[in-house]
């Protein structure tokens, strides 16, 4: 039997790279999995030809699982509550839901045009928040009325804006970080409701990293040598997101960098008790320019390390 016999999951983008594995692995453990994918491009614009949730139902069930396809947009508020009800009306409940649905419209911040921003604000922050929100619509009453609810978010946030700062990405970035404080923040809401938040950070081979510049795009296209661990397979990343969302586990309010051979928990903000400037009197700009160096040091340009 498998870990998630009994659980119905939703997988958002699960068309292609990190949601289709973990649409495939949920299935293969047993959940019923609602496969959501508009079958965008890159860029989040839908091309209309493609149909990969579809592909990935017939995947599931040729492989003798249960899943039904759904192209709802995840940055539509409406649009998630059907999808929220897709899930209960096809299959009864609703226990795991994975936010992952994603894209890209990098640019550096002289020429990022406010729909470059929005877009991407809208598909990530916007669409986790829309999802989270009308699933707990759904879960709310239940646990009300006394039903237990047992269920699992899992979010996806990324090492851009959390632990690293990518140039070309502000929009990006901003949208990864604040669904890491987002996920921390509801899982200490929704704990009394019998709903555990977490988020993960992957590291995996997707067109979304094949396709970027530099060392990243270099490290994910780099062959896997025979018998090799696959450190960057989208495949190394879905059993995090399938404990996560297994009925037995208790973990709750906490981010994990995952990808093949290694996961590893982002520490969220925090206070720096050894870096403080105190005062017994109001503060001046003097004040504060005599004690920063000393106590809260300066670097050149004040720059984090890039990638
Ligand atoms: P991908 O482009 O292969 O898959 C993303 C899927 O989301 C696509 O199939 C796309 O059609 C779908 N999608 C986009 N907008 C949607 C919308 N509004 N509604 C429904 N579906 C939509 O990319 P991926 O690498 O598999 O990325 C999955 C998630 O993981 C994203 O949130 C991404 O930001 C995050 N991530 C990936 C990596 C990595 O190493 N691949 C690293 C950090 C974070």
């Amino acid at each position: 039997m498998g870990t998630l016999e009994g659980r119905v999951a939703i997988v958002t983008g699960a068309g292609r790279g990190l949601g289709r594995a973990h649409a495939l692995l949920l299935a293969r453990e047993g959940a019923r999995v609602v496969v959501n994918d508009l079958g965008g491009s890159l860029d989040g614009s839908v091309d209309g030809d493609q149909d990969p949730a579809q592909q990935v139902v017939e995947e599931i069930l040729a492989a003798g699982g249960t899943a039904v396809a759904d192209h709802e947009d995840v940055s539509s508020f409406e649009g998630a509550g059907r999808l929220v009800a897709r899930a209960a009306e096809t299959f009864g409940g609703l226990h795991v839901v994975v936010n992952n649905a994603g894209i890209l419209r990098d640019a550096f911040l002289h020429r990022m045009t406010e729909a470059e921003w929005d877009a991407v604000i809208a598909v990530h922050l916007k669409g986790h928040f829309a999802l989270v929100r009308q699933a707990v619509a759904y879960w709310q009453p239940l646990a009300k009325a006394g039903t237990p609810v047992n269920a699992s978010v899992i979010n996806t946030t990324s090492a851009s804006g959390t632990y690293l700062a990518l140039p070309g990405q502000a929009n990006y970035g901003a949208a990864k970080a604040a669904i890491a404080s987002f996920s921390i923040v509801a899982a200490a809401e929704l704990g009394r409701l019998g709903v555990r938040v977490n988020a993960i950070s992957p590291g995996a081979r997707t067109r979304m990293t094949e396709s970027t510049p530099g060392p990243i795009g270099e490290l994910m296209r780099a062959p896997v040598a025979p018998g090799a661990l696959d450190e960057f397979s989208p495949e190394n990343v879905s059993p995090l997101v399938a404990y996560l969302a297994a009925e037995s586990t208790t973990v709750t309010g906490r981010v994990f960098a995952v990808r093949g051979g290694e996961i590893q928990e982002i520490s969220p903000w925090a206070l720096s008790p050894e870096r403080v400037l105190r005062s017994d009197v109001d503060w001046t700009p003097q004040q504060v320019a005599e004690g920063f160096e000393a106590v809260l040091g300066v670097d050149d340009l004040g720059t984090p390390a890039t990638a």
